[in-house]
């Protein structure tokens, strides 16, 4: 567990601000049962993320993608919000957190309360027709069947989330670079910064001249380089500190 002193130094930044935004990654949601992509973890084991979450994998063999998918809308539709996905709602509502721009698509932060969600890449929760673009809420089309959902017009449909080989959504690239130049702080929560362009997320707000706060338990590249306090430590064990601190 991160040492206090650094900690207090975080808590006094957030307060002396008010003015941080938080990036959160798959790490976040480890402590909610939902495993990340980096790691000895069971899904991503058997399944490799390059193939089935890619869109060129999803084209080539979309049922046998939504193997994959459906684990993971089953694993997404049990899992509730942890200790750090209610802390960021709670730093929010104190007035000490703008926004969370997340590369989740399991849609915690909002189920924990926050209010400004950045959706970097999409959601479970929507499916899309990449024939004729129609939407749906998941649970109206898929069904846990072993059967891939399908479009009215009779495409199979993908989930609202970005694959690995299609771009960003224009409105949450722009608003979350927007977020990244205007913060004092950024607090780097759960991610490895190994994907593109969400990466480029801390040094854009670090160029901004933003302290940049590194909450993992493991270093990742941007702790030697972008991050200015790195606080090793689970996601939830650190916010439930902060928020202790800050009470
Ligand atoms: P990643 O899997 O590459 O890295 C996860 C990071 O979280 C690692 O650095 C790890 O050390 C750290 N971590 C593990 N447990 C933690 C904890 N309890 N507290 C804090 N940190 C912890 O994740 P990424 O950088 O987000 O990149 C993966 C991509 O896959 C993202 O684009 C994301 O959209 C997607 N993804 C999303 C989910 C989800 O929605 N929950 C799950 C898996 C993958
Ligand atoms: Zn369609």
């Amino acid at each position: 567990m991160a040492a206090d002193d650094q900690l207090a130094k975080v808590c006094k930044l957030l307060v002396e601000c008010g003015n941080a935004v938080a990036l959160t990654g798959a790490g976040i949601s480890v402590e909610s049962d939902i495993p990340a992509f980096r790691g000895s973890q069971g899904l991503w084991e058997k399944y490799d993320p390059m193939e089935y979450a890619s869109i060129g994998g999803f084209v080539r063999g979309p049922e046998k993608c939504w193997q994959m998918l459906s684990e993971l809308l089953v694993i997404c539709e049990k899992a509730l919000p942890n200790a750090a996905h209610y802390g960021l709602a709670k730093l929010e509502s104190m007035g000490l957190l703008r926004s969370v721009i997340t590369q989740n698509v399991d849609c915690l932060h909002q189920a924990a309360g926050s209010l400004l969600v950045v959706e970097y890449h999409g959601n479970m929760k929507e499916l899309v027709c990449i024939s004729c673009w129609k939407s749906y809420l998941s649970n109206e089309r898929w069904k846990n069947d072993g059967i891939a959902p399908r479009c009215d017009c009779g495409e199979i449909l993908k989930p609202n989330i970005v694959m690995f080989g299609e771009p960003i959504p224009w409105l949450a690239r722009e608003c979350a670079e927007e977020e990244a130049r205007s913060c004092a702080v950024l607090l780097v929560i759960g991610t490895s910064a190994q994907v593109a362009p969400a990466c480029d997320i801390p040094r854009i707000a670090d160029e901004s001249g933003a302290v940049i706060v590194e909450i993992n338990p493991e270093t990742t590249w941007l702790t030697e380089t972008v991050t200015d306090i790195y606080i090793p430590g689970m996601a939830s064990d650190v916010l439930r500190k902060v928020l202790e601190m800050l009470n």
